[in-house]
C-alpha cells in the first residue's frame, strides 16, 4: 500500500547518526563493559518524592480523561515560572501542557507553518528538528556556524538563513553544543526574525542547566513574545523524561490553536502525570539545583582531565549536560573516531555528523555516568587521541 509522502519524509533515508549509540547498546546488553557518553538521560531516576505525587493522585483517580489543555493548576504554575523566569507577565491562557518538549515543538511546528514553508535552525542541532520539521510538510534549512565563534550563528548567516522563512528554531542552553546564547545574539535572532516576520520556536529545554552567563529567552525581549512560541519540558530539569511531560507558551490566540490540535493528537496529558508535573514545579528551584548539580561537577571533571595535554579541545561548556569535544588534531571525522574509540576502549560517545556538517571532527560527551567512570572515560578518551595522533605523525 502506499506511505504518504510527509510519513516518508520524517527521516531522510540513509544513516541517522545513531550507529555508534545502538552498536554501543548491544555491546552492553551482551555483558560487554561499555562506558556509554551517549544519550542526555540523567544517571538519576525521578525523584521518589514526585513519584510518590504521582501514585498519590493515581489512587485518588486521577486517572481518566484530564483537561486537554493542561489542567488549571498545573498551566497556572508554568505561567508563574515562566513569568518569574523571564520578567514577563504570563497567564494561564498562554500555557499548553503537552507530551514533553518533543510533542510541543511538534505541534507548534503544526501551528505556524503551511506545507512547504521553511523552517530554519542553526547547525549543529538537537537530531529530531528536521524530521519533526518535515513531519509538518515544512522545508527544513539549516543556518550554519563555525566551532571557532563557539557555534554562535552571526547576524549574517541569520539573515540569510531567514529570507523567506516561516520560523527559526533556537535551542540555548544548546544540545549538542552546551552553548548558552549571549543577550547579543538573541538580538541578532529576534532581529532577523522581526525583518522576516517570522515566528521563533525556542527551545528552552535545558533552561536549569547553564554554568556560564544567564539563559535568556526571546520571550524576555523587546518586542519579541509576540513572535515567540517557547518549549519547555520537566524531562532534564526534574529528571522526569519518561513522564512527557512539557509545555509550549506563546500568544493566547496560538495556544488556543495548539489546544484544539491536541484533541485530535494525544487529548491531553494524564491527570497523575499533571499532578506529578504539579508538585515537581511546587518544590521550586532548590529541587532544580540537586538534579542539575551533577553536571555542573562534571564539566569541571572534563576540563580538568583537558588541561592535561592540547591535542583535545572543547568550548566554554557553558550548558547542557553535553561537552562537545573538538578531536580534529587526530586527523579523523567524529564518526571515525567514535567508531574506533569504541571498538578499542569500549567508550560511547556521539560522532558530531550526527547533529549536522558544522559538528563535523568533533564529538559530544554526555556527561550522564557517575564522576569515577567519567573521569576514567576522559583519561582513555585523551589517551586514546594522543595515541592516533602520533601514529599519525609517524
Ligand atoms: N529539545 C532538545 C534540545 C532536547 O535535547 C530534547 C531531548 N533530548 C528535547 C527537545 C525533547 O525533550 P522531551 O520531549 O523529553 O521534553
Amino acid at each position: 500500500m502506499k506511505r504518504s509522502t510527509r510519513i516518508r519524509s520524517v527521516t531522510a533515508g540513509g544513516p541517522d547518526g545513531w550507529g555508534v549509540y545502538r552498536r554501543a547498546r548491544r555491546m552492553a546488553e551482551a555483558g560487554e563493559p561499555v562506558i556509554e557518553l551517549t544519550i542526555g538521560e540523567h544517571d538519576e531516576r525521578t525523584d521518589p518524592s514526585i513519584l510518590a505525587a504521582m501514585n498519590a493522585s493515581a489512587l485518588g483517580g486521577h486517572t481518566g480523561y484530564a483537561a486537554g489543555e493542561g489542567t488549571p493548576e498545573l498551566r497556572r504554575t508554568i505561567a508563574e515560572r515562566i513569568t518569574a523566569r523571564t520578567g514577563v507577565a504570563t497567564s494561564a491562557h498562554e500555557v499548553l501542557v503537552t507530551a514533553g518538549g518533543q510533542a510541543a515543538l511538534f505541534a507548534a511546528l503544526h501551528a505556524v507553518t503551511d506545507p512547504g514553508e521553511t523552517v530554519a535552525y542553526i547547525d549543529p542541532y538537537y537530531v529530531t528538528y528536521p524530521g519533526t520539521i518535515r513531519g509538518a510538510s515544512a522545508v527544513p534549512r539549516v543556518i550554519p556556524t563555525r566551532a571557532e565563534d563557539g557555534f554562535m550563528p552571526s547576524a549574517e548567516a541569520l539573515s540569510e538563513g531567514l529570507t523567506g522563512a516561516r520560523a527559526l528554531i533556537v535551542n540555548s542552553p544548546n544540545n549538542p553544543t552546551g552553548a548558552v546564547y549571549p543577550r547579543r545574539t538573541l538580538e541578532q535572532i529576534g532581529a532577523a526574525a522581526t525583518s522576516a516576520d517570522a515566528w521563533i520556536l525556542s527551545d528552552e529545554v535545558y533552561d536549569t542547566q547553564v554554568w556560564e552567563g544567564a539563559h535568556i529567552s526571546p520571550r524576555a525581549l523587546p518586542g519579541l513574545a509576540e513572535r515567540t512560541l517557547m518549549i519547555g519540558s520537566l524531562s532534564k530539569s526534574h529528571a522526569m523524561t519518561g513522564s512527557r511531560v512539557g509545555w509550549v507558551c506563546g500568544p493566547a490566540e496560538t495556544i488556543a490553536d495548539i489546544a484544539n490540535l491536541a484533541t485530535h493528537t494525544t487529548y491531553g496529558i494524564p491527570g497523575f502525570i499533571q499532578d506529578a508535573a504539579l508538585f515537581a514545579l511546587r518544590a521550586g528551584p532548590e529541587l532544580e539545583r540537586r538534579i542539575s548539580a551533577p553536571f555542573e561537577r562534571r564539566r569541571h571533571i572534563v576540563a580538568k582531565q583537558l588541561a592535561e595535554q592540547t591535542l583535545v579541545r572543547t568550548l566554554p561548556m557553558a550548558g547542557a549536560m553535553y561537552v562537545m569535544l573538538d578531536i580534529r588534531a587526530t586527523g579523523l571525522s567524529g564518526l571515525e573516531f567514535a567508531e574506533a574509540l569504541l571498538d578499542a576502549e569500549r567508550i560511547a560517545v556521539m560522532p558530531g555528523e550526527s547533529f549536522g556538517d558544522c559538528a563535523a571532527g568533533h564529538v559530544r560527551v554526555a556527561l550522564t555516568v557517575s564522576d569515577d567512570r567519567l573521569d576514567e572515560a576522559m583519561a582513555r578518551l585523551t589517551r586514546f587521541a594522543a595515541g592516533l595522533a602520533s601514529a599519525a605523525a609517524e
